[in-house]
């Protein structure tokens, strides 16, 4: 099996970018973020506190994460409810923050996308993917761009869908969830030794694409491309 790991900060567009390009070679698209935003919401909903381990541990037993896919795209399921849209918010996205500090959080997810990756060809993307995950993915990635560019991206998509924000407030948020996941004791954001760098600050989607593609062809395997 062949897996790719992209990884890089809050909205460099690893999501859209994996997506397309794993389309393109007809692997399975696997954002890992998905899931540390599925427990951010179940810890919400039980009004515990995403940063208190202690908390969010003992909500751990309960709780029931599932990933499907619907015509290509990737659907979470919370407790069996379809959850895909409702953990797209800012509030949802500070809280992912949160629980993804915690070693019993990062333990419950490892096994899950480790199998994911032995069962299929994957392009994954998250924070620890290279580092932690899959530390022998054929291609590693690092995908980034400047924080300004990656709010301005950000701040655009809240806005068509209709929420209440400022681009000064956006900023604000990238660079807080910058520093806690480039902080943090545990699988900190960090670019692999072996990892490729991908800085999309001055390059359209289709020239991001375009590079993401030419690289890893590029590095694969020559056997399989
Ligand atoms: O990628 P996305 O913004 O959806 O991720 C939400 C949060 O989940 C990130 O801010 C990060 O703290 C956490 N995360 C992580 N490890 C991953 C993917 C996401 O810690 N592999």
């Amino acid at each position: 099996m062949i897996s790719i790991a992209i990884d890089g900060p809050s909205g460099a567009g690893k999501s859209t970018i994996s997506r397309t390009v794993a389309g393109a070679f007809g692997y399975l698209y696997v954002d890992t973020g998905a899931l540390y935003r599925t427990i951010a919401l179940y810890v919400l909903r039980h009004h515990c506190d995403p940063k208190n381990a202690e908390q969010v541990q003992a909500l751990l037993p309960e709780l029931k994460v599932d990933m499907g896919y619907q015509d290509g795209v990737q659907q979470m399921f919370l407790q069996g409810e379809n959850v895909t849209d409702l953990i797209r918010t800012p509030e949802v996205s500070m809280a992912a923050s949160g629980v993804s500090a915690h070693s019993c959080v990062r333990a419950y997810l490892l096994e899950l996308q480790r199998r994911l990756a032995r069962e299929n060809n994957v392009i994954m993307d998250g924070r620890d993917i290279g580092t932690v995950v899959l530390p022998d993915a054929d291609v590693k990635i690092f995908l980034t761009a400047s924080a300004a560019v990656r709010a301005k991206r950000r701040f655009k998509e809240l806005i068509a869908k209709g929420e209440d924000t400022t681009f000064e407030k956006v900023l604000a948020d990238v660079e807080k969830r910058d520093y806690a996941d480039t902080h943090r004791e545990l699988s900190p954001l960090k670019q692999a030794e072996d990892a490729i760098v991908a800085d999309t600050s001055e390059l359209t989607f289709a020239e991001s694409i375009a590079l993401i593609q030419k690289i890893i062809t590029d590095h694969l395997p020559k056997t399989s491309v």
